[in-house]
């Protein structure tokens, strides 16, 4: 509920302007939400326009994307990119290919990633974009296809100092080879227009396990200012795509135990703790489904998720990482994991918690860390991707790693900080809101009306 009739007007414009897009409509209420305050104490947010810009894109691309599949049929996706905000930088935000992409996930997803962005401290602006596209099931050759016919429109619209994509769900690295080779023979140049690169072609060392990563480095700072750690916790990470992979191999290196996974089909629970190495053959290697695990580990147990469930989160576990995607806990699944005990959720996927999930662990004094802040790593990492492709120079990947941990202690440091400073203390996904929004804002506000 606004309290701010501005913020209030505010928001039922942009339903009215956007019908039909419930997740960009509830990204944007959460976050007008908890700029209440700020608004309060800066009327000039207002005055000066900022506000009213914050909620409305800078441009909107959608085109179609024709393709052949094997057979000789010809096949037409949709082909989205959302260039939200550049207050701070080159619009920076991954490309999605799964069948549930229209325009309203894709603004969701931008305008989430213009403060997330702003978080990292790198000079970074937010977008995002994708297709209806599913890489599920389709041979290479229908992937490549596809890529090249996606990059082939796009690339009139991005470039390595006005808009860099990456990767997101169904967009990993063979994708990425693949539209970035497209790149390179229309344009006939040779920079960093995408992130998530192959490392023999400009790919930053950490890159890739740079999201999961950073989500344990964020996870451990803050349990670590409430004098608790990952040691000796079990862990339940859901997905066992490249998020939910890297979460669980660092959650492990910091002593935690990872008893469940799962996919869109079901989870497994192996209360010895997950073989990785079985998981990342499953889905690396041999692109299957995470059922498969049985046959490496006939011990465990697979739920399979029916009619929408989500069996994962009745997985008793001291801390629960959704690294999935949207929305995947409902108030049921976060009241199922309040009662088995849980200390702490924090979110490596976009918005993997639904408002009343939100409500429900605030209410219960659970530790949440919000996916604005939790997931920056990979963002950040890109960005130091585009730093080094500047340089035409590499980093080890220690030192990559060293700074993304870094980048993920200040973040949460600053998160803290400004939750505190309006009164909102441990409330970090007011404060994730509230600091991300300030950096932007002011720059908005120095450009005057543009
Ligand atoms: P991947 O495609 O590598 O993996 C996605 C995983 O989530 C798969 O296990 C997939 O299962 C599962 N999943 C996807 N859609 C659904 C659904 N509708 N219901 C249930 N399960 C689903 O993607 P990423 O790991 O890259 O991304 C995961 C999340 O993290 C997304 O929310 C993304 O926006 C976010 N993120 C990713 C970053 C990155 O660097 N990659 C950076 C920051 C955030 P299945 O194979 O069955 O579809």
């Amino acid at each position: 509920m606004f309290k701010n009739e501005y913020l209030a007007d505010l928001y039922n414009q942009v339903v009215k302007r956007n019908p039909g897009e419930p997740e960009f409509h509830q990204a944007v209420r959460e976050v007008l939400e908890s700029l209440e305050p700020v608004v309060e104490a800066r009327p000039e947010l207002i005055t000066k326009g900022v506000m009213a810009e914050l909620v409305e894109p800078e441009r909107i691309i959608k085109f179609r994307v024709p393709w052949v599949d094997d057979q000789g049929n010809v096949q037409v996706n949709r082909g989205f990119r959302v260039q939200f905000n550049s207050a701070i930088g080159p619009y920076k935000g991954g490309l999605r290919f799964h069948p549930t992409v229209y325009e309203g996930i894709i603004k969701f997803l931008g305008f989430e990633q213009i403060f997330k962005n702003a978080l990292t401290g790198l000079p970074i602006g937010g977008g995002k974009g994708g297709s209806d596209f599913d890489p599920k099931g389709k041979s290479d050759g229908e992937v490549m296809r596809f890529c090249q016919s996606f990059m082939t429109e796009l690339s009139k619209y991005i470039g390595a100092d006005t808009d860099v994509p990456a990767g997101d769900i169904g967009v990993g690295a063979r994708e990425i080879g693949y539209m970035f080779g497209q790149y390179k023979r229309l344009r006939d140049e040779f920079t960093g227009v995408l992130t998530g690169k192959g490392l023999t072609y400009g790919g930053s060392l950490a890159r890739k396990e740079a999201t999961g990563f950073g989500l344990c480095y964020f996870t451990e700072a803050m349990l670590n200012d409430h004098s608790d750690s990952f040691k000796g916790k079990t862990v339940v990470v859901s997905g066992s795509g490249n998020v939910a992979i890297y979460a669980c191999q660092k959650a492990t290196t910091l002593g935690a135990k990872v008893i469940a996974m799962s996919d869109s089909n079901g989870c497994v629970v192996d209360e010895n703790g997950i073989d990785l190495d079985a998981v990342k053959t499953i889905k690396e290697v041999k692109r299957g489904r995470i059922s498969e695990y049985l046959e490496y580990h006939p011990e465990a147990k697979y739920m399979e998720d029916k009619d929408g469930s989500k069996n994962i989160w009745t997985v008793p576990c001291d801390i629960a990482l959704p690294c999935a995607t949207q929305n995947e806990i409902n108030e049921a699944s976060a009241k199922a994991l309040i009662a088995n005990g849980v200390m702490a959720v924090c979110e490596g996927a976009n918005m993997p918690s639904t408002p009343e999930a939100i409500a429900a662990f605030q209410e219960a004094g659970i530790l949440f860390g919000p996916a604005k802040a939790a997931n920056a790593g990979g963002v950040a990492t890109s960005a130091l991707e585009m730093s080094q492709n500047s340089m035409r120079y590499s980093w080890t990947f220690d030192e990559v790693d060293a700074k993304l941990k870094g980048i993920m202690e200040n973040i949460y440091a600053n998160v803290a900080k400004a939750a505190a400073s309006y009164g909102m203390e441990g409330n970090y996904a007011a404060g994730a809101n509230i600091a991300g929004f300030l950096k932007v804002a002011d720059s908005m506000m120095a450009f005057g009306v543009v």
